[in-house]
């Protein structure tokens, strides 16, 4: 682990108000910082940079997850889509943006892609972007608080 890792530290607290599941080598947790409940993060457990650098116990468990997630997001009222990100510029430990688009996000005229062959579709790079700024906030929203606490109780006792 480099110090200071941040994801490293939330998973080393028992008591993180983010972590939503751990299984043995992944860990599901909610973005702080936004208030876009539902916008989640995927890390395997230990600090690996890259998902080349994965085994394949992690490899399986961050795919179950994944899918698990994914299927948990959708069910969000107005959320029609999840988008995949992962970049690890400004903290190495890998880690996927689970981003739930929602309808109003994908009606903004700003934000639809400009040409073939999309032209009209919403245009995800610029929504993500757009609304990360535009959701900052400090810390974690009582909102935000409360879908993990109810995300909890739906993944209970299930295996990954
Ligand atoms: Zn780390």
């Amino acid at each position: 682990m480099i110090t200071p890792c941040p994801l490293c530290e939330r998973f080393a607290d028992p008591e993180s108000p983010l972590v939503i599941v751990r299984s043995r080598r992944a860990v599901l947790s909610h973005m702080p910082g936004v208030d876009l409940p539902g916008y989640l993060l995927l890390s395997p457990l230990r600090h690996v940079e890259d998902a080349g650098a994965l085994d394949r116990e992690e490899e399986r468990e961050l795919a179950g997850l994944q899918s698990r997630a994914v299927r948990e997001v959708l069910a969000l009222p107005e959320v029609r889509k999840v988008y995949i990100l992962s970049f690890g510029e400004a903290v190495p430990h890998l880690h996927l943006h689970l981003f739930p688009r929602t309808e109003a996000m994908g009606r903004d005229p700003e934000l639809q892609s400009p040409g073939a062959p999309a032209a009209g579709a919403p245009d995800g790079p610029k929504i993500f972007e757009h609304f990360r700024q535009r959701l900052a906030v400090p810390g974690i929203p009582d909102r935000v608080r409360a879908l993990v606490l109810r995300l909890r109780s739906h993944f209970g006792e299930d295996d990954f």
